[in-house]
């Protein structure tokens, strides 16, 4: 067994003389020896692939065949397989049977197998997989004479009927539960190893009666039917709504389809020297170099992670069973040698023997794909260029979770599970999935919940997706809860033993105490405390030294500027932090919801001639200017584009029904209600309530004039600067006086004035020139002048289309990909998710572009608009500021397409850097992204 060693991965593909010139479409496995091998992921699947690999190497896998994927996508054309498909299953059943002396479902010792899903990325969950199939009423007998032991034949022959009749014949698994949970309440047992071979052989009565009523027919006695019906559910099971979800959220393509893997059984629940495991070679949660991995005795397949059972941590294994414990470790970490990355394995041991029935790359959070692409880096395992892409950039956001603030207040702390994914959630509890969906909310109005359960299954998967953090008292680190979250990123504390959950009566009771939906819990999912009540969170420091080294060995191929998206100076401190290399896009407009700014604003708008206006914005002026003067400060030395005003007018004022109803109702308002009025309307000119009755109705009328259809297409952006050019005026005076201001004290600093919204020429020289002739009249009275470019964001197609034009007057171009996509679609960005949905669902549209930027459509304008302003103006600087800045697929595209920068809010910025190194990196390198998927 030591003496093993894995082959170099290129193993030759198995003799395909091929038979006439139909496609290989069964691969077998098994006498230390496979057709296929571990680079084959699109025919075999990741599973068929890892369980050919091994094999090769000599490990001991159980023997079996893999039908590969191109059966699947025959079998979702057509809704069925071809004869060929059939003839060589065939084939292959019988060298499994030569092989293994044995017949399926028949005679003295029959032939189990298990009929396995596994596509080319691991969909944890999602499909399904049937075991102990060929167990009829007479080969059962047969089993148990075999194997001496009864108990054993009949609890698998219950397990089969159990996952059949779900699977294949669709019965839900509540009609199964029913009967299992009756038997152990009737027999006052609480553990289903508890039941008796009688109470089994009673289970499988019954069983056999709910398959005939859900179903109208009988369990099939025939094992080759049952291996053909079970083939097919399993590619069935490839367009499963879970299954579809999943690859939604993780952009894999519907086109893929999955394997099927059929394999000889091995028994963990032979008795108590059997049992069955997974494990890791790392930590997932950390990455710290530890074997790691949970087991149970006497069980079989799923207990582990369904969580029914608490497993227990392998290094128990080490005590019972020394040796196969040794062995375990021995193959995995081989495994990982072999494949350089760390491995998620699953194994089961048969009365003292180990096999290995699994291996693939794990999954983990972002803390432990740094530490383990570093250590690997140090061990000599990977190269450092290697180590760049072991780190999804999505992922580094981990390093940016809040953790909770537990200085100023008492903390109870409720009970303590597993550490299952990091981060910190503080919500309001929810019993079940669609609770969740319905109290989360939407857009901005989100309400934290954390979901509760006694452990998660794949239905789950939508409440899982909107809570901020999960909760479950049963299952273990790799349970479905655990390796879920941590793929979301989002909070997990599982197993957390201690706590009662029911969802019937949508309680969960923990130390003496219940609770209900709607309160509040805290959860530390770093180190697995579940704390009773609203705690406060606390950023967390970017500056870990694991992620700045693994920073440093990536910057160096990075091409592509990242810029942040900060209005503030704060915020514009906090991207520096974060390793941003100036602004892309600072929003005026937001400076002036400040406390002492609304009211002059309100006045500016309220203001219906140039006179009165200019007296408003003469106070905004020095207000504006001392924000840009603390954001000049912070980012000293890099560039800070600043855009004039963009949106609607009426967007500072009260909503018009709110005051159409304020206005209804004062008749018959309280003093108290005046009072509060009077507040509400103190920037409108209400000084006390008398003022009331003059003010409403004028602010009404003003803001009746400011209504517009569509105010997304309306009187906003450039457009505001053209029939106000005061409001582009005095930006700019602020601006310039606070770029001397800084300047004067020795601040280096780049001002880039951009003029949203434009469509043509003509409305960008209007506001160029206001910029400019105001810029020099600065620099003239203030004695000093400073470098400073005029441009404009381009977010409307016109505005591509006639790029060359444009950039006659434009220095630089910067492209709003928000509006440009809810421009170029004409769909509304704040009303899409009426339709997104049925596109998503229906396959019109793969993902939403407002969050992954569309390549064909808006790439394409990008494209067009680069190009052509660079015709006209070689030096053009074009960089992106829409949300899509700091999404690494659409920062791929901006690499490709050659822009100088993007631009992205600060939590993002180390996600766009560590994306656009891998960008660059990749098209150096010609390597492929080898992300773990
Ligand atoms: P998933 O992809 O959901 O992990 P698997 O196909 O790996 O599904 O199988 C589910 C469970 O059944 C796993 O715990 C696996 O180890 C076990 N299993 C699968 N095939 C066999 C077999 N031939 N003998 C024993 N256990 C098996
Ligand atoms: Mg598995
Ligand atoms: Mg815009």
């Amino acid at each position: 067994m030591a003496t093993t060693t894995l082959p170099e991965a290129e193993v030759e593909v198995g003799k395909s003389e091929a038979k006439k010139s139909a496609p290989q479409y069964v691969y077998f496995f098994g006498g230390g020896k496979a057709d296929g091998h571990g680079k084959m992921k699109d025919e075999l699947g990741g599973k068929g692939a890892g369980l050919a690999e091994m094999t090769n190497a000599g490990l001991p896998v159980p023997p079996g065949f893999t039908i590969q994927t191109e059966a699947c996508r025959e079998y979702m054309r057509h809704g069925d397989v071809s004869k060929e498909v059939d003839r060589q299953m065939e084939e292959a059943l019988a060298k499994l049977e030569a092989l293994q002396g044995q017949k399926l479902g028949i005679g003295e010792t029959p032939l189990l197998v298990s009929v396995r899903s596994g596509a080319k990325f691991s969909m944890p969950g999602m499909m399904d997989t049937i075991l102990n199939l060929g167990l009829n009423d007479k080969s059962v007998e047969a089993l148990a004479k075999r194997s001496g032991n009864s108990r054993f034949a009949h609890d698998s022959y219950r397990r089969l009927i159990q996952m059949f009749g779900n699977v294949v014949l669709e019965i839900p698994k509540a009609a199964f539960d029913e009967v299992f949970d009756a038997k152990k309440k009737q027999r006052k047992k609480k553990l289903d190893t508890e039941l008796t071979d009688k109470d089994l052989k009673e289970v499988i009565a019954e069983y056999k009666k709910v398959v005939k009523k859900h179903a109208k027919r009988d369990f099939p006695q025939d094992a080759n039917e049952q291996l053909v019906m079970a083939r097919d559910a399993v590619f069935r099971s490839w367009e499963n709504d879970r299954a579809k979800h999943y690859r939604r959220i993780n952009n894999i393509s519907d086109e893929l389809g999955t394997a099927v893997n059929v394999q000889a059984m091995v028994f963990g629940n032979l008795g108590d020297s059997s049992g069955t495991g997974v494990g890791f070679t790392r930590n997932p949660a950390t990455g710290t170099k530890e074997f790691y991995g949970e087991f149970l005795m006497n069980a079989q397949g799923e207990d582990v992670v369904a969580g029914i059972r608490t497993p227990v941590h392998i290094s128990e294994l080490e005590k019972i069973m020394p040796d196969v414990y040794r062995q375990l470790h021995e193959i995995t970490t081989r495994l990982e040698k072999h494949y350089r990355d760390m491995q998620d394995f699953e194994f089961t041991i048969q009365e003292g023997k180990l096999y290995m029935l699994q291996t693939r790359n794990g999954k983990r959070t972002g803390l432990a794909a740094v530490r383990v692409a570093i250590e690997m880096v140090e061990e000599g395992l990977i190269t450092k260029e290697e180590a760049i892409f072991r780190v999804e950039p999505n992922q580094l956001y981990d390093f940016l979770v809040p953790r909770l603030d537990e200085k100023r207040v008492k903390v109870e702390v409720l009970a303590t599970g597993l550490p299952a994914s990091p981060g910190a959630a503080v919500g309001q509890i929810v019993f079940t999935a669609e609770d969740a969906v319905a109290k989360a909310g939407h857009g901005t109005k989100k309400n934290p919940v954390i979901l509760v359960r006694a452990e998660t299954t794949p239905e789950d998967i939508q409440g899982m997706e909107v809570a901020v953090g999960i909760l479950t008292s049963r299952g273990g680190m790799t349970s479905h809860a655990a390796v879920v979250t941590r793929g979301m990123g989002k909070c997990c504390v599982a197993g957390a033993g201690d706590i009662q959950v029911n969802e019937h009566t949508q309680e969960m009771r923990v130390k003496g105490q219940v609770f209900k939906e709607g309160d509040w819990i805290s959860l530390d999912g770093t180190s697995g405390r579940v704390i009773k009540g609203k705690l406060a969170t606390v950023d967390a420091r970017p500056d870990d030294p694991e992620l700045m080294k693994l920073m440093s060995w990536s910057e160096p191929f990075r091409k592509t500027g990242v810029r942040a998206n900060a209005d503030i100076p704060r915020d514009a401190i906090q991207a520096r932090a974060f390793g941003a290399e100036g602004i892309g896009l600072c929003r005026t407009e937001h400076m002036f919801f400040g406390e002492k700014k609304i009211p002059h604003m309100r006045a500016m708008i309220l203001a219906d001639n140039e006179k009165d206006r200019r007296a408003a914005l003469k106070k905004l002026l020095p207000l504006q200017r001392q924000d840009f003067v603390g954001v000049f400060r912070a980012m000293d030395g890099f560039p800070v584009t600043i855009r004039t005003l963009d949106p609607p007018l009426h967007e500072f004022l009260p909503r018009r029904e709110e005051l159409m109803v304020d206005i209804a109702t004062l008749p018959y308002a309280t003093a108290k209600d005046k009072k509060s009025l009077v507040a509400k309307y103190r920037d409108y000119g209400a000084k006390n309530a008398a003022d009331l009755k003059k003010v409403m109705p004028a602010l009404l009328s003003r803001v009746e004039q400011l209504h517009e259809f569509n105010p997304m297409l309306g009187h906003r952006g450039c457009r505001l600067g053209i029939t106000y050019p005061e409001i582009t005026e005095m930006q700019a005076q602020a601006i310039f006086e606070a770029a001397v201001q800084v300047a004067k004290d020795g601040v280096k600093v780049k001002p880039e004035v951009m003029i949203p919204l434009t469509a043509t020429l003509k409305e960008m020289a209007n506001q160029a020139a206001i910029v400019r002739r105001v810029a020099d009249e600065v620099f003239k009275e203030k004695g000093k002048s400073v470098d400073y470019l005029v441009g404009t964001m381009i977010e409307l197609p016109r505005a591509a289309l006639v790029a060359d034009e444009i950039a006659k007057e434009a220095e630089f171009f910067s492209f709003g990909t928000n509006d440009l996509t809810q421009t170029t679609f004409g769909f509304s960005r704040d009303d899409v998710n009426k339709v997104l949905p049925t596109y998503i669902a229906e396959g019109i549209l793969k993902q939403d572009p407002f969050a992954v930027l569309d390549r064909e459509g808006v790439g394409q304008l990008i494209r067009m608009a680069t190009e052509r302003g660079r015709k006209t103006r070689p030096s053009l600087k074009v960089g992106i500021c829409g949300e899509h800045g700091g999404e690494p697929s659409s920062v791929e595209f901006c690499y490709q397409t050659g822009l100088n920068y993007v631009s992205c809010s600060p939590f993002r910025v180390l996600t766009a850097r560590l994306a656009a190194a891998q960008a660059a990196a990749s098209d150096l390198l010609k390597v492929e992204g080898g992300r773990t998927k």
